[in-house]
């Protein structure tokens, strides 16, 4: 059976919901990574709390600030994360933080759309790009062949609302903005993987399901845990490969038409 065998992880977006929930999970890892850079936009304000109670109970576990929407930030967050990690790689990047409103194609804003991509687009482009280097550095000093998430991958958290093909609950809801960030997310993560092959980084995008988190029940119950959502998107990482390299997956590694 694979396992995921990265030394450092970097989260974004791991105060609550699903990020939050993918630290607590390394952490149960036998082979847990001995490093996990949990990151959040306000490390020190109150809905990073439950951050900070499994940061003082893990050493692996390091919080570093990270807004998304703030490419000085992403600067400040790979400088530090450079530091901590001395010398060595970034096995795994996984840009999960994104936000979500609900306007439809009648109210939704020139402001409300950019304020969507600059959060769910251009943080995770700009993040990708600030911790490239650390990515390389993972991927050459490692022994393994090929690709997979142990050795120097990111891991796009995108959403099946993204899919053109397949529109994912328009009935429900329409929440353009987000959708429309999330088909650029998919883009953003065939792009990356195209020009990053040669450095045998992968890149994937991947569905998390429709879980219960803040922004799961935004307008209806969702119908999947957060527990069972992460649990099955470990097992997928353990699982991707290069065959899997600038595709779109959804929770259980299945592939999802763009
Ligand atoms: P939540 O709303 O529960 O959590 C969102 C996280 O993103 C929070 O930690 C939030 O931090 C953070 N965040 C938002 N904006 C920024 C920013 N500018 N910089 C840094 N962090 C930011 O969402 P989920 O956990 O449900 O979503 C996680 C990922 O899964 C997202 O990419 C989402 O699009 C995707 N997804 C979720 C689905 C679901 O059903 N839940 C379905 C499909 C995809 P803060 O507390 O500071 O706001």
């Amino acid at each position: 059976m694979a396992v995921l065998k990265a030394r450092s992880v970097l989260v974004t977006g791991s105060n609550r919901g699903i990020g939050l929930e993918l630290v607590r999970q390394l952490l149960e890892k036998s082979n847990r990574p001995e490093r996990i850079f949990a990151t959040c936009r306000e490390p020190e304000g109150p809905r990073a709390q439950k951050l900070k109670d499994l940061a003082a109970k893990h050493k692996e576990v390091e919080i570093v600030q990270l807004d998304t929407a703030e490419p000085s930030s992403i600067k400040s967050a790979a400088a530090r994360v450079s530091e901590q990690l001395k010398g060595t790689g970034l096995n795994l990047l996984i840009n999960n933080a994104a936000t979500l409103n609900l306007n439809t194609l009648d109210t939704e804003t020139a402001d409300g759309m950019a304020e969507v991509f600059k959060t769910n687009v251009i943080g995770p482009f700009v993040v990708g790009q600030a911790f490239l280097p650390l990515l390389r550095k993972a991927s050459q000093e490692s022994p393994q062949k090929g690709m997979s998430c142990s050795k120097a991958a990111i891991v796009n958290i995108s959403s099946e609302g993204g899919s053109i093909t397949n529109v994912l609950m328009w009935n429900m809801v329409q929440a353009l903005s987000y959708r429309c960030s999330k088909a650029a997310l998919n883009m953003l993560t065939k792009c990356q993987s195209l020009g990053y092959s040669d450095d045998k980084i992968l890149c994937v995008a991947l569905h998390p399901g429709w879980v219960q988190t803040d922004m799961g029940n935004a307008a209806a119950q969702a119908p999947l845990t957060v527990d069972q959502s992460v649990g099955a998107i470990l097992n997928t990482f353990a699982h991707l490969s290069e065959k899997d390299n600038g595709t779109f997956v959804n929770w259980e590694g299945k592939a999802i038409p763009w």
